[in-house]
């Protein structure tokens, strides 16, 4: 793309184009902005470059060759980069006809071998080095694929994303926002939050029939105890702090364990109070730079579905498996059915000897295959203080999410001192777990709204029902409808405005409220209502009393699903 850019353009300077997932970037210097129209040049450029079948050849140069050649071309960018590169390292450049570019490889041999389905997708502004008191450069993307057909899904999937893209979603439901105040911090509107709360209800009720007890710990903790589990000295720089008058320095929490550990180490703990299963809608709060913040995607204040186990080793396979089980089952409430695991085991650099790694590794593929479920092994993967398992699910669209996690924690134990007290009176250590499963209560909104396109299952729908009177004559009907549809525990709003009818359907279809109900004279004289659900054209007529029947029966969250599966 950079030759052709520069074949066509040629007052244009190059800066840096790595590959990247899907695809490639490159950052250029120019003074008249890029257009949709260029893209098709470039793209017929590109092409044409991949016919001239030209070989690619690495070259090393002298440093003062190199300087010399970019000079010429007044190429601050590769100058700089030049200049960064150390004394004994070797200065390569590959060289395909007579575009010549700085790189260290490796690269194909010949530019017949490039495949030509690619596409140039979009350009956007980027500063040199990501620094904004640096120039800005213009950053043309492009995706490229082995085959046509996999970059036609692929452009299919990225058009279906577009129009599934949840802060979109946000806006034309009202159901959040973000302010320049609070970067990376979700503004609620009620319709939001009502889908948040509906979200945490369904999990406490899970975690309640899995015999977890709820548990809240404090947001703001002196700086002592981070030091303690060692998120002061290695996650220092994501962390918000604060200090008070007596000079005292807190932290907001960026993760909810160390909170945990305090609760579980208050009051004596023996063989008989294990296993104990925390939970904790904990808020976390880790500092993202800017650019990495993403709608509710990628946020710096979000909320887990946090819990800590403690148990003894005896009870570490059971409460695996019980974990794993609770994970898909609730995955499969929420329609996704198609959950990758992947297992990633000891690292290089860990703590606690082979033994214990052998036991946990084992208590985690155990468990995996007692449930008879498939799994990845990312070896060496795990964390320094235990092995973890990763859920990943794949949407309507076939992205993946990873989301649930199941990690086993040598560490925060051993740095707390946290103990029980064994049949024989000793003091053991226990085996502490660290899940969530929908992992960012935010984040997750964002993968619900996505995967649904909006749509959301009646049940989980912010407004289940609107009830729309045809004429003002009916409208203490409609009122009488809607409090008996409140106090039959679904979620409804009036709308008495003054419009057609046909344009209150209109309206909250594009809000995706999931059922539309009409009331006029005849429903009125009858004790009926008139019921159009979303999307289809029809209407089903039955009387108020039959509809509540049918709607709070909808209404319920899906049980455990999955668990039918397992
Ligand atoms: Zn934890």
């Amino acid at each position: 793309m950079a030759q052709a850019v520069l074949e066509l353009f040629p007052d244009t300077k190059t800066a840096i184009g790595p590959a990247i997932e899907h695809g490639f970037y490159y950052d250029f210097e120019r003074h008249q902005p890029f257009t949709p129209d260029d893209f098709s040049l470039i793209e017929a450029r590109m092409m044409e470059v991949i016919r001239r079948a030209d070989a690619i050849v690495r070259e090393e140069w002298p440093r003062k060759m190199a300087q010399t050649y970019f000079g010429e071309q007044d190429n601050r960018y590769k100058l700089e980069i030049i200049s960064q590169i150390s004394a004994n390292e070797t200065i390569t450049v590959y060289r395909q006809g007579s575009f010549v570019d700085l790189c260290r490889g490796p690269h194909a041999s010949n530019t017949s071998e490039l495949s030509p389905a690619f596409k140039l997708l979009k350009v956007a502004g980027a500063y040199w080095r990501g620094d904004h008191t640096q120039p800005m450069l213009q950053r043309i993307y492009g995706t490229a694929w082995l085959t046509q057909s996999e970059l036609t899904s692929y452009l299919q999937q990225l058009d279906e994303a577009e129009k599934r893209d949840h802060r979109r979603l946000g806006r034309e439901m009202d159901l959040f926002h973000f302010e320049e105040e609070a970067p990376g911090a979700v503004f609620w509107h009620p319709n939001g939050w009502r889908l948040f709360q509906q979200l945490i209800a369904y999990m406490r009720d899970q975690q309640e029939k899995s015999c977890y007890v709820e548990v809240n710990t404090p947001d703001v903790m002196d700086k002592g105890l981070w030091e303690i589990s060692g998120h002061w000295q290695n996650y220092r720089e994501h962390m918000f702090t604060t200090q008070t008058e007596d000079e005292r320095v807190f932290a907001l929490k960026p993760m909810n364990c160390p909170g945990g550990v305090l609760l579980y180490k208050h009051g004596l703990k023996s063989y008989r109070d294990l296993p104990i299963r925390m939970a904790e809608f904990g808020k976390v709060h880790r500092y993202e730079s800017s650019g990495a913040l993403h709608g509710l995607m990628r946020v710096r204040h979000f909320t887990q579905d946090d819990a800590h186990i403690f148990c003894t080793s005896d009870q570490l396979h059971a409460e695996c498996q019980s974990v794993i089980a609770l994970v898909l089952s609730i995955y499969a409430d929420f329609g996704f059915n198609d959950v990758t695991i992947k297992l990633s085991t000891r690292p290089q650099n860990r703590i606690g000897d082979d033994a214990i790694w052998d036991q946990l590794e084992e208590a985690l593929s155990q468990s995996l295959n007692t449930l008879g479920l498939a799994y990845t092994i990312n070896v060496g993967e795990g964390a320094f203080y235990g092995p973890k398992l990763e859920f990943v699910l794949r949407d309507a669209i076939g992205r993946d999410w990873q989301c649930g996690t199941l990690q086993v924690d040598l560490n925060l134990p051993e740095r707390f001192d946290v103990h029980y007290i064994n049949e024989a009176g000793d003091r053991c250590r226990p085996v502490m777990l660290h899940r969530a499963l929908f992992g960012s209560l935010e984040r997750f909104t964002g993968i619900l709204l996505e995967h649904y396109a909006g749509r959301l299952p009646f049940w989980l729908a912010p407004v289940q029902v609107v009830v729309a009177p045809i004429t003002n004559e009916v409208d203490d009907y409609a009122l009488r409808v809607v409090s008996q549809l409140k106090y039959a525990g679904l979620r409804v709003a009036l709308d008495t405005r003054n419009e057609k009818i046909g344009y209150k359907v209109r309206e909250h279809s594009a809000t995706k409220v999931p059922l539309f109900m009409a009331v006029g004279k005849r429903e009125a004289a009858e004790d009926k209502v008139s019921m159009r659900w979303l999307g289809s054209a029809t209407q089903d007529v039955m009387t108020l009393s039959q509809a509540i029947e049918l709607l709070s029966v909808q209404s319920k969250a899906p049980q455990n699903q999955g668990k039918q599966n397992l």
